[in-house]
């Protein structure tokens, strides 16, 4: 129905009179023009007007269009009994006018019914286009056209960047189908008419602005489809002049094949070299920089299967691009899938590339193809395989495995809560800071953990805090700095989910520093905490108690501490609260705002403590000093409700440190 209403709307300004019937056929007819959809326009008008300078994408969006036309046209050959001009050859043809100012884009793909027109080249269909729009709105300035155009892929539209008029007369694939004409100068509006033309497919006309006339030129052509479109796996003809031979006047001019039309992925690898690996991947991303890493798979049995997949150079290197996750899926080179979502686990969704495989049934269809049991071993496949490479990376490539692991880490702790099969060789994967750390980029693995921790050490120790340096500071870790025992600092959101899957670690329990019960290696007895200058237990008890008394219900307990060496206060997690992880977690998802209840230990030898101790057994100052310790505990690790509610308090023992 959109359709309809869209010429309904435009005939209500035309012909204010009876409406409701013109159709597709009416406008057919009457050549009456049509309105663009508002969405189209805007569009089209952002495309006419910018600044951006690599038109040059268009012919590569075009060619992309016949190419998947011919695509869908070798897909319903093979499963229809009846298609028009079924021995036709299934390429694209480009053959430019200079005199003229004309490039003519022809192919012979499933072609266009005038219904299809309205309904396509109308209307806002494909995704990058919407999320263009998107994103401009979002920027809220048209400005952002201007270097970014290229990276969404805004289709068919593009060619209004070159073009003065575009002509599309089409002849669809179905046996009886009329062929008709859209023609279009991108201002407002279309009109569609009869055409004659019996040959399958679509033929593009396009009269180039003058300021685009280079497009005409055989040149030009042939470089931009080089640049973009090289690994188009239908040929691309050219129509080019040949050099004239000897005994002939003039020079004579016929069709050439431009690109290598190669499916790399069916390629042997020692066939294949690096540039030729970049340039797909490149076509393939539309991402300018070199991928992170690629995995080539072509396998004969049980399954024969040919992948070639990519970790993008960055994990944002489509900030503004199409968000559709998926890899392309073959079956028996026919293009069946575009964003093929199910052969990856979801934490993987940042991996592109190519399946193409020999297992499937070709009229497999789209909702069969979620269930069926070849499609899970393919997956299977592929998992292992990316895990495989990861493995092979991380340790033969150490620097290389890092910059994979500072863009895409967070999708492999993801991994570890949800992909339990593989969750034993994710774990070797993942990289923490750790107290060990020199700096935030200074990283360990699990196993390097073990191999450095203490000899009888039964646990893996870790500390939740917001950032590397709010981790280094965390009081928890003075006792473990103190005993040489390591701590990893699990300061990313997704490492409290990641805890869902990471309990333990080759038979080592993983262990928050913050636990009530920790089962601590032996610490050397020489080293033992000096204890002569500590509280004595009488003035201890009683500073225990007056920490309860004015703390009340926020606490659970007010206890000494064994850990502390320099801080005067920490808290820590009662033994049968969820977990500081868990807490973090809901916190995060805005499920619990409230401040989890702690036990807040005191430090003996602190001399902040002592001085309380020591002081009068009541004061305003050594009540607001309490709440302030409290306080200052929370922001410690991460869980303060309300900071700047602690201003008015510091001002006023600031007032009394000055005036004593
Ligand atoms: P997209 O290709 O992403 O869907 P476009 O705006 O480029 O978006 O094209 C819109 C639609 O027009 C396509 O989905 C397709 O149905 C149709 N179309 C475009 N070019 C061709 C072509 N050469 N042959 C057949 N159909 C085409």
């Amino acid at each position: 129905m959109g359709y309809h209403k869209s010429i309904m709307d435009e005939a209500t300004t035309n012909t204010p009179t009876d409406t409701s019937t013109l159709t597709t056929e009416d406008a057919l007819q009457s050549g009456q023009p049509v309105a663009f959809q508002a969405e189209i326009q805007q569009l089209l008008d952002i495309l006419i007007h910018s600044l951006y300078s690599e038109t040059d994408i268009f012919l590569r969006e075009l060619i992309s269009n016949s190419s998947d036309a011919l695509n869908r046209f070798k897909f319903a050959s093979l499963t229809e009994d009846n298609v028009h001009d079924a021995s036709a050859e299934l390429a694209i043809w480009l053959k430019g006018d200079p005199d003229a100012g004309t490039l003519t884009i022809r192919d012979s793909g499933i072609g266009l019914t005038a219904d299809d027109m309205v309904q396509n080249l109308g209307t806002i269909a494909r995704s990058g286009a919407k999320d263009f729009l998107k994103a401009v709105k979002e920027s809220g300035s048209d400005a952002i056209s201007a270097d970014v155009i290229g990276q969404f892929g805004v289709g068919f539209y593009s060619v209004f960047m070159v073009a003065d008029e575009v002509h599309v007369t089409s002849r669809s694939y179905q046996p009886d189908a009329q062929a008709a004409t859209w023609v279009s100068s991108g201002k407002g509006e279309y009109r569609i008419e009869p055409a004659e033309q019996d040959a399958r497919g679509t033929t593009i006309t396009i009269k180039l602005k003058d300021e685009h006339k280079d497009f005409a030129q055989p040149y030009r052509l042939r470089s931009v489809v080089k640049t973009h479109s090289d690994f188009v796996t239908f040929p691309i003809y050219l129509w080019e002049q040949q050099p004239a031979a000897e005994e002939v006047d003039e020079p004579t001019a016929e069709y050439k094949i431009v690109n290598q039309q190669q499916a790399v992925w069916r390629t042997p690898q020692h066939e294949v070299d690096d540039a030729t690996y970049k340039s797909f991947y490149q076509s393939l991303t539309y991402d300018m920089q070199d991928p992170l890493m690629r995995v080539h798979l072509m396998t004969d049995a049980p399954l024969q299967l040919y992948a070639l997949l990519f970790v993008p150079s960055r994990k944002d290197y489509r900030i503004m691009g199409g968000t559709e996750m998926g890899l392309k899926l073959y079956v028996r080179k026919v293009l069946i899938q575009d964003k093929f979502a199910d052969f990856l686990p979801n934490y993987m969704r940042f991996i592109e590339g190519v399946v193409d495989t020999e297992d499937l049934p070709l009229n497999v269809s789209r909702q069969m193809v979620q269930n069926n049991a070849i499609i899970k071993k393919i997956a299977d496949v592929l998992v292992k395989k990316v895990l495989s490479e990861f493995e092979k990376l991380a340790k033969g490539d150490v620097e290389k495995y890092q910059n994979v692991w500072q863009e895409f880490g967070m999708y492999l702790k993801e991994g570890v809560a949800t992909d339990y099969a593989n969750k034993t060789r994710l774990m070797p994967l993942l990289r923490f800071a750790s107290s060990k750390s020199e700096s935030s980029t200074d990283l360990v693995s699990l196993p390097r953990y073990l191999e450095r921790a203490k000899a009888d050490q039964d646990e893996i120790y870790y500390v939740i805090a917001d950032s590397f340096e709010s981790a280094a500071r965390s009081p928890h870790l003075e006792y473990f700095r103190k005993h040489d025992i390591e701590v990893l600092y699990f300061s990313e959101d997704i490492d409290s989910y990641m805890l869902f899957g990471l309990d333990a670690f080759e038979g080592k329990t993983l262990k928050n520093v913050d636990d009530a019960e920790l089962n601590l290696p032996e610490t050397d007895s020489t080293e033992s905490e000096d204890e002569s200058d500590a509280l004595e237990q009488d003035s201890f008890d009683k500073i225990i108690t007056r920490f309860k008394d004015v703390l009340g219900e926020r606490v659970v307990d007010v206890r000494e501490s064994k850990l502390l060496t320099d801080s005067p206060v920490r808290l820590v997690n009662p033994k049968d609260a969820a977990n500081t992880s868990m807490q973090r977690l809901q916190r995060l998802m805005g499920e619990d705002a409230s401040v989890p209840k702690k036990i807040l230990e005191l430090n003996r030898s602190s001399s902040l403590i002592k001085s309380l101790a020591d002081g009068p057994a009541e004061s305003t100052v050594s009540d607001a000093v309490i709440e302030q310790l409290f306080d200052s505990a929370l922001l410690a690790e991460g869980i303060h409700p309300d900071p700047a509610s602690m201003v008015a308090r510091i001002q006023s023992l600031m007032e009394a440190a000055v005036k004593a």
